[in-house]
């Protein structure tokens, strides 16, 4: 890839944010990267350049029918000082899933992973030193072709921008309060629950929006056809420890493959522990939590890492998870990776990547 560079002068950069309070995606670096795809041409212009506003058509694409996909992945700063990413070709993999999904262009997993590496040697000093904080980084793709038609547009736009984010548990794991939601479903079989698309994102607000007027912090989907089978926690993949085996959705299409679920589960199993993906009913959790067989349940994905769940409430009645508070597998899940990813103790599952 000729990845030509247009960068800031030392006197045109921005202040860095106080990393005491970073928040999540409020802050964004100097620079991003921009690519652009034209049926005739492919991929071309790859480029980083000033963090600037678009220029967009107001026809495009993506400003009326959706095509736009993203992925989200961090880069954390090592105790040694190196920035390490996390399984990103798995990312890169996705993302090339998701575009395939919404008819968009696939793109080279080796060229957009090392368009990402070279934007963050760019704007190495925005990756935070602090413990728990790390730079979020935001691929997406949106077709820009102005035509108001419904089809695959043949023109589209790829950028990635960075943004410093903050600690999600500055004062520890706070297990958080769950609403379970017969009213609304995220994703039907034969849709785009599984891919990565900014309608999938929008179609949720609503039920989280109610779950949050009532005292909710997020809401568990169930499935779409029987409104019977547990799906996901908010924006994450869902786990539950029964006494007997630690279980998670089998994914169905209509769930997104978390790379922090195959993390999960891939230590789990090398930790002895019994692991089952199945379909999980609502009535088996309420029931197992009902007679004391529900142990531990936690949300994961990028942002959280593991994120405990503390009740869940269904049909009026609210069940208490492990007396609200964190179990011992969420931690230690939570102390594993995140040691793997600020370089604590030696990657001997070959997850990171450190950049140089
Ligand atoms: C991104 C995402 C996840 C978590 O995926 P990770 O790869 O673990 O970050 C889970 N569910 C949904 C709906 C998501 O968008």
């Amino acid at each position: 890839m000729d990845l030509k560079m247009q960068l800031l002068p030392e006197s045109g950069r921005k202040p860095l944010p106080d990393s005491n309070n970073l928040g999540f995606g409020i802050h964004f670096s100097d620079h991003m990267f921009v690519m652009n795809y034209h049926e005739d041409k492919g991929w071309h212009a790859p480029r980083i350049i000033p963090y600037d506003n678009f220029s967009l058509n107001p026809a495009s694409v993506c400003l009326h029918y959706g095509q736009a996909i993203f992925e989200g992945l961090k880069a954390f700063r090592g105790v040694d000082g190196k920035i390490r990413l996390f399984r990103p070709e798995e990312n890169m993999k996705r993302f090339n899933s998701s575009a395939w999904r919404m008819c968009m262009p696939r793109i080279d997993e080796r060229d957009l992973l090392e368009s990402i590496k070279q934007l963050i040697r760019v704007d190495a000093r925005w990756v935070p030193e602090a413990k728990g904080t790390s730079l979020y980084i935001r691929p997406f793709m949106v077709a820009t072709e102005a035509f108001l038609g419904v089809r695959p547009a043949k023109e589209y736009l790829l950028c990635t921008i960075l943004s410093p984010v903050g600690a999600y548990y500055s004062e520890g794991f706070n297990p958080v309060k769950i609403y379970v939601t017969d009213k609304y479903v995220r994703a039907a079989p034969g849709g785009v629950g599984e891919a990565k698309t900014a309608g999938n994102y929008a179609a949720s607000l609503m039920a989280s929006e109610e779950a949050k007027k009532l005292g909710f912090t997020q809401v568990l989907w169930l499935d779409a056809v029987k409104r019977r089978f547990v799906e996901e926690v908010g924006t994450m993949n869902i786990f539950f420890l029964f006494d007997d085996a630690l279980v998670t959705p089998a994914l169905s299409g209509s769930i997104l493959a978390g790379i922090t679920r195959d993390s999960v589960l891939h230590l789990a199993r090398s930790w002895g522990l019994n692991v089952e993906e199945r379909p999980i009913s609502i009535d088996e959790v309420i029931k197992r939590a009902e007679n004391g067989d529900l142990k531990e349940c936690f949300g994961t994905g990028t942002a959280a890492v593991v994120s405990p769940v503390g009740s869940l409430f269904y049909k009026g009645n609210s069940y208490t998870v492990n007396g609200g508070k964190t179990g011992p597998l969420a931690q230690r899940l939570f102390d594993e990776l995140t040691s793997l990813q600020y370089g604590e103790q030696e990657d001997v599952y070959g997850w990171i990547e450190t950049l140089d």
